[in-house]
C-alpha cells in the first residue's frame, strides 16, 4: 500500500521524468497577491510566469503546495467534518506548463499518471469537459478512448477558470473517482453530484484567453496548463479509503487527538476538525502568522479556537491541542523541514491561545446552553446571543455557527452584524476597544523568529532536484 508520502512522491517523480521542474511548495503566505488571504492553488507561486511578467529557466514544473481554504473566495471550513474530501489544510499536486504543452500532453499525462502509474482502473474514472470545449471532449474520447457517455459537459461554473475579472482564462476538464454504489451520489452535472460518491480528484485548467475589460476573449499567443490534485483524494482512493480522513496520516493525527482527549469512538466528527485543524494552524505558524484579531491572524484564531471547542466536546480536560504538533511532525517533518524548525514556536503559540480561550470557553457554552433551552426547536439563535458569545467570551461567529448546526439551529447573522456595527459606533465615541480578544503579546514577543531551510529537497522514493 503507497503511504501519502509515497503518493506524494511518485507524482513529482513521474513529471520530474517528463521534463519538469520540481519545485518546492511556497509558503501559505501569497508573497505576490496581497488580496489573497492564503495560497489555496498550486497556480498561486507561478501567477506572474503565467502572466508574462516574470521569466523562469523552465517552462514546465511540477510541485506538491500546501493550501489553506479558510476564509476568501475559497471556504472549505464548514465543510471539514462533514464530507469525505474537504479539508482547511491539504496539499495540491500539480503539474504547470508555461507556453510549452497544451490540452493534449496535459490530458495524456493525466490518464498516464492515474492508470498506468497508480494503476487505477479506468472504469472507476469519470470526465468533464467545459460545454463549449469540443477540442478537450475529442482528445478524451478519441486519443485517449474514454467512454463518451461518462464524459459530462458542465458549464461556466465549475469548468471554465478565470485568474480574475480579466487576463488569463479558459476551460476546465476535471477527473472524478467513483467511489462505489454504496456511496449516495451521482455522476457531475447530475442532480445528485452533491453527494460524495463520485470525488472530483484533478482539475486541469487550460490558460487559453486573455479576458478583456469589454468581456471578450483574446486567444494566448502560448497557452499554458495549470493543472491541481488533491493529494489526500488520491491517497484515500490508493489506500482502498473512501473518506480522506482514513488515510494512513489522518489515522495518526485521529488517533493521537483521542489519546489526548479521551475520546472513544474513532469516527466522531470532531476528531476528525481536530486533526484538520492542527495541520491548518502548525502550517499557518510556520509560515509567520500569529492568533490576532484582524485578517490572517483572526482566521487562525478563529480555527483554534474551534479545535479548543470540539476537543471539549470530546472531553478534553486540560490543554491538548498544542500536544498534537508532535504527531504532526512526526508525519510530515521529512518533507517539511520547516515544521521541525518551529515546532518549538508553534506549540507554544496554540498553548498560549488555548490558554487564553480556556477561561471563557466553558462558561460560554454555559451561556449558549442557558440562553438556547427556552428556544423552540430549531428555533433561530438570536444574534444578540451570538454576540455576547463572541464579545464577552471570544466566541468567533463561525464558532457559534458551528455549535448551532449541530443543534440543528441558525444564527441571525444580519442581526449579530448589527450589534457589531452598534459596538464599533460606540466604541468610536468612547474612543475604547474591547481588550476581550486579545492575545498575551508576551508569549508572541518570547517567540523566535522563523528559521527558513534551503530549498534542496530530495523526495522519499526517488532523487528529484527541488527547487
Ligand atoms: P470540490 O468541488 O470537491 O470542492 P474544487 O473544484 O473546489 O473541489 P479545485 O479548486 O479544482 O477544487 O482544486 C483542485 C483539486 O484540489 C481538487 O480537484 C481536489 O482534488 C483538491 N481539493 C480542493 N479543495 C480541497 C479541500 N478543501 N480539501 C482537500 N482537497 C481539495
Ligand atoms: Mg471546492
Ligand atoms: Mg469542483
Ligand atoms: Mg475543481
Amino acid at each position: 500500500m503507497l503511504t501519502t508520502q509515497q503518493i506524494r512522491a511518485k507524482f513529482i517523480a513521474f513529471f520530474a521524468a517528463h521534463n519538469h521542474q520540481a519545485v518546492r511548495s511556497s509558503s501559505l503566505i501569497p508573497g505576490n497577491d496581497p488580496t489573497l488571504l492564503f495560497v489555496n492553488a498550486g497556480m498561486v507561486q507561478f501567477k506572474d510566469v503565467f502572466l508574462g511578467a516574470e521569466k523562469r529557466k523552465y517552462s514546465r514544473a511540477a510541485s506538491s503546495q500546501r493550501c489553506v481554504r479558510a476564509g476568501g473566495k475559497h471556504n472549505d471550513l464548514d465543510q471539514v467534518g462533514y464530507t469525505a474530501r474537504h479539508h482547511t489544510f491539504f496539499e495540491m499536486l500539480g503539474n504547470f506548463s508555461f507556453g510549452d504543452y497544451f490540452k493534449r500532453e496535459a490530458i495524456q499525462y493525466a490518464w498516464d499518471f492515474l492508470t498506468k502509474e497508480l494503476g487505477l482502473p479506468a472504469e472507476k474514472l469519470w470526465v468533464t469537459v467545459f460545454e463549449e470545449d469540443d477540442e478537450a471532449e475529442k482528445i478524451w474520447r478519441d486519443e485517449i478512448g474514454f467512454p463518451a457517455d461518462k464524459i459530462s459537459r458542465i458549464g461556466a461554473k465549475d469548468n471554465f477558470w478565470q485568474m480574475g475579472d480579466t487576463g488569463p482564462c479558459g476551460p476546465c476538464t476535471e477527473i472524478f473517482y467513483d467511489h462505489g454504489e454504496d456511496i449516495p451520489g451521482g455522476p457531475p452535472g447530475t442532480p445528485e453530484e452533491d453527494g460524495d460518491r463520485f470525488i472530483e480528484i484533478w482539475n486541469l485548467v487550460f490558460m487559453q484567453f486573455d479576458k478583456q475589460a469589454d468581456g471578450s476573449l483574446l486567444p494566448l499567443p502560448k497557452p499554458c496548463v495549470d493543472t491541481g490534485m488533491g493529494l489526500e483524494r488520491i491517497a484515500s482512493i490508493m489506500q482502498g479509503k473512501h473518506n480522506n480522513y482514513d488515510i494512513d496520516l489522518f489515522q495518526h493525527l485521529i488517533k493521537k487527538a483521542s489519546e489526548l482527549t479521551g475520546a472513544k469512538d474513532l469516527g466522531d466528527p470532531s476528531l476528525k476538525v481536530v486533526a484538520d485543524h492542527i495541520r491548518t494552524c502548525s502550517f499557518l505558524i510556520a509560515d509567520g502568522v500569529l492568533p490576532s484579531n484582524e485578517g490572517r491572524g483572526y482566521v487562525l484564531r478563529r480555527i483554534i479556537r474551534r479545535a479548543a471547542r470540539h476537543g471539549n466536546k470530546l472531553g478534553a480536560k486540560d490543554l491538548f491541542f498544542h500536544q498534537m504538533v508532535q504527531s504532526l511532525v512526526e508525519q510530515m517533518g521529512a518533507d517539511y523541514p520547516e515544521l521541525v524548525e518551529n515546532q518549538h514556536n508553534i506549540e507554544a503559540a496554540l498553548k498560549a491561545e488555548e490558554q487564553k480561550f480556556a477561561e471563557t470557553l466553558e462558561i460560554g457554552l454555559q451561556e449558549y446552553q442557558k440562553a438556547t433551552k427556552s428556544l423552540a426547536d430549531n428555533a433561530t439563535i438570536p444574534g444578540e446571543l451570538a454576540f455576547k458569545l463572541y464579545d464577552t467570551f471570544g466566541f468567533p461567529l463561525d464558532l457559534t455557527q458551528d455549535v448551532a448546526r449541530e443543534d440543528n439551529r441558525v444564527v441571525d447573522v444580519d442581526a449579530f452584524d448589527r450589534c457589531m456595527e452598534a459596538q464599533k459606533d460606540r466604541s468610536r465615541s468612547h474612543k475604547q476597544f474591547s481588550q476581550s480578544n486579545q492575545i498575551s503579546t508576551d508569549v508572541i514577543k518570547n517567540l523566535a523568529p522563523t528559521v527558513f531551510t534551503g530549498y534542496d529537497s530530495t523526495t522519499a522514493e526517488v532523487n528529484v532536484q527541488m527547487i
